[in-house]
């Protein structure tokens, strides 16, 4: 079994379609999503319909939940409060009806998936370092625990302590726990502007990132003609 995490697509059709066309070539015969489908880029709905259409697991991510709610975004930073309010004019009520029945945490195989962390999944909290990765490990109770949230490939270990993984593959190794972020479909934010997405190759017990390009130009054209804020076009070409 190959399986194919991939998730923070935000709205990015292209990169979306290059990360599948990637994980057909790669052989993955699953694939499960990390969520936030919507939100920054201009193609909400076509990039919910091809998950939709999937019929794979997904969890739900904080975009996908402001995307569908009629709430206030004022605590929002104005950029994405900008993008959610947009996105909400673009999106039916049967997709929102879908978004919203997304569930926080989900179970698949042997593994565990979740947007943000385990430890309060509806918080949003985000995991940037192994001292936030502890408090998650506390609630994961599965070897492996996928998630995404900060936009940043990660792979966080805990064995005899917790510590952090910078590689472009790990293996699963017997009596330690993995807690790993499969990185950004749609918006990047390491400083590498290529879509990001995880292959766990089961059998070989072993996980690897990949990364790849799309035609960035067409996504960068389609925000700005949309009259989104310029901003997230030209941040899609830094990764940040
Ligand atoms: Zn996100």
């Amino acid at each position: 079994m190959r399986i194919a995490l991939f998730g923070d697509i935000h709205a990015n059709l292209e990169a979306l379609e290059a990360v599948l066309a990637d994980a057909r070539e790669q052989n993955c015969t699953d694939y499960v999503c990390m969520g936030d489908l919507v939100g920054y880029n201009a193609n909400p709905a076509e990039c919910l319909e091809i998950v939709r259409s999937m019929n794979c697991p997904v969890v739900k991510g904080n975009h996908d939940e402001d995307a569908c709610g009629t709430h206030s975004l004022d605590t929002m930073n104005p950029v994405a409060a900008n993008a959610l309010l947009w996105t909400r004019q673009q999106l039916n009520e049967e997709q929102c009806d879908w978004l919203r029945k997304l569930r926080m945490v989900r179970q698949v195989a042997d593994f565990t998936v979740v947007h943000s962390t385990l430890d309060q999944p509806t918080n949003w909290n985000y995991v940037t370092n192994r001292f936030d990765a502890m408090s998650n490990f506390s609630y994961q109770f599965t070897q492996v625990c996928f998630h995404g949230h900060t936009h940043v490939p990660r792979v966080y270990v805990k064995d005899s302590k917790v510590h952090e993984v910078n590689a472009d593959s790990v293996i699963i190794e017997p009596g330690a726990k993995y807690f790993i972020n499969v990185g950004s479909v749609g918006q990047p934010r390491d400083g590498d502007w290529r879509s990001c997405y995880v292959i766990y190759d089961m059998a070989h017990h072993l996980i690897v990132f990949r990364r790849i390009e799309y035609p960035l130009e067409i996504t960068q054209k389609k925000i700005i003609d949309a009259g989104l804020p310029e901003m997230l076009a030209s941040r899609l070409a830094g990764g940040r």
